[in-house]
């Protein structure tokens, strides 16, 4: 009995004493959180394709294996339910993030070099929690009035590329009484309005649609803190829908914003942003301005300037950011080099925007899950290279060229240039694969393109 105490006692010690890499990961609705973190898990915790990762390639890593996880009030990413969608018979892309989760992988590593004989193996927990990127543009909000932000989603709602957008909330905003005394219908209906013009936002590709939770409620549905629209300014008296109004306003930055850079956000020491810079490529030259503007903030989230709200609470600072383009295998390998080079370029613009402060910053191209493969034809006497995959709708195999990326990324991302080009042609649209076949011989893990090098910049020096 003693003897079991003691060990629970030695493993506890243990287990305090083991590194935790706590690693964020986010992006708006879709860039493909679900799929990297199933990917990235079913490879590490089979060492499969994973070359780009030292500690896997130096063979260090010599057993991976999924625990609890350390906090127990955050839902656990439910990799088993995603792995099996995309490894099944038939394999789907699983259901997308909608909240946050959690997930322990714990590393069993020898040290490199001449260190590994002076000590055994030690264990490494990597933390990932998965987070929508929408709960992060919130960020905003909180140095911000109603007033203020009533005025800045009215301006914005005005401007040619989201006027057609805006048309039908702004259509029930002018029957808007803000003050009358409040009626939670219309209460509702005012939300609702204003939520279908955030949605409308974000499907045109375009960014800018806090509060995030209107879109990526959680089990927030419902509830009056998210049951609030923009109102023209005014000093509204008590007990009508202006006041209300504002006072769910604050109640939202106080009860839902707050909480969430404090107990989550601020525990975060590694973080990768996805982002799907092809879709806004995709969706024009506006898309890639907001874009830039919300790598923007992003980053100012994870370093904010001295004596701001955050940086009172902030527990610890994030040490590394990636951005990463996913759902590379769009493209040919040939033109990966110019995502990159275009999400470089967006880091670094958004760097000198944002007032930032330290955090190694790296951008990537990548696929987490690598769902065509690559051919080369000749159309009117010319090599054109192309992408092969099984389309999501039909089943069948279909060969596409999306577009030609610019080599140069100030020929898409130079304001002179804006609502110039098209770069990725209509043939992207019917881009919609399916995920492969995953016909998998133990120890390997899924196809992909470049997750062992994110995964290098993400936690490589601390495995080493
Ligand atoms: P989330 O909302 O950020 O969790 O996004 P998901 O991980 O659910 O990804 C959204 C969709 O993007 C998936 O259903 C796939 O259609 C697509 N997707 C994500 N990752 C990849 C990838 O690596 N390759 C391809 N071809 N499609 C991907």
């Amino acid at each position: 009995m003693l003897r079991s105490v003691e060990e629970a006692q030695s493993s506890t010690r243990e287990a305090l004493f083991d590194p935790v890499i706590r690693l964020g990961v986010t992006g708006l609705s879709k860039a493909g959180k679900t799929v990297f973190i199933t990917s990235l898990v079913a490879n590490l915790l089979n060492r499969g394709r994973m070359p780009q990762l030292q500690a896997a390639a130096d063979g260090r890593i010599e057993v991976a294996f999924l625990q609890p996880q350390p906090d127990d009030t955050i839902p656990r990413f439910d990799f088993e339910r995603h792995l099996a969608a995309l490894s099944g018979p038939d394999p789907h892309w699983p259901d997308s993030t909608r909240a946050i989760s959690q997930l322990r992988l714990s590393l069993k590593v020898r040290r490199g070099s001449w260190i590994s004989g002076l000590s055994g193996p030690r264990t490494v927990h990597l933390d990932i929690v998965d987070y929508p990127g929408e709960w992060l543009l919130d960020l905003p909000l909180m140095g911000m009035s109603y007033a203020d932000w009533s005025q800045g989603v009215l301006d914005g709602a005005r401007q040619p590329a989201r006027a057609t957008l805006a048309a039908p909330w702004l259509s029930v905003l002018t029957d808007a009484a803000p003050d009358a005394p409040l009626d939670e219908g219309e209460a509702q209906a005012q939300a609702r309005a204003f939520t279908g013009y955030l949605a409308a936002v974000r499907g045109a590709g375009l960014s800018g649609f806090a509060p995030g939770r209107f879109l990526m409620p959680g089990d927030l549905e419902g509830s009056p803190a998210l049951t609030f629209a923009p109102l023209p300014a005014g000093k509204y008296r008590s007990g009508t829908l202006g006041r209300e109004f504002e006072r769910r306003f604050e109640a939202y930055k106080r009860l839902v914003v707050k909480p969430f850079f404090r107990d989550h956000f601020s525990r975060i020491d590694r973080q990768v942003v996805l982002v799907d810079a092809l879709g806004a490529i995709h969706a024009g030259p506006q898309a890639v301005e907001d874009l830039r503007q919300s790598m923007a903030d992003i980053l100012q989230a994870f370093r904010p300037g001295p004596n701001t709200w955050l940086s009172s609470i902030l527990g610890r600072r994030v040490e590394r950011v990636l951005f990463a383009a996913t759902k590379a295998d769009h493209l040919h390998h040939s033109q990966h080099d110019r995502l990159a080079a275009i999400m470089s370029a967006l880091v670094a613009d958004a760097r000198t925007r944002a007032d930032f402060r330290g955090a190694r910053t790296e951008a990537l191209a990548i696929a987490a899950l690598r769902a065509t493969v690559e051919q080369r034809v000749q159309h009117q006497g010319e090599a054109l290279d192309l992408v092969r995959g099984r389309l999501l709708d039909t089943g069948k195999e279909a060969a596409l060229h999306a577009g030609d990326l610019p080599r140069d990324p100030g020929q898409l991302l130079a304001p002179a240039r804006k609502g110039a080009e098209k770069w990725l042609d209509d043939s992207y649209s019917v881009m919609q694969f399916a995920p492969p076949r995953l016909d998998l011989s133990p120890g390997d893990g899924p196809p992909h393109i470049r997750l062992d090098r994110a995964a290098e910049f993400l936690i490589g020096d601390r495995l080493r």
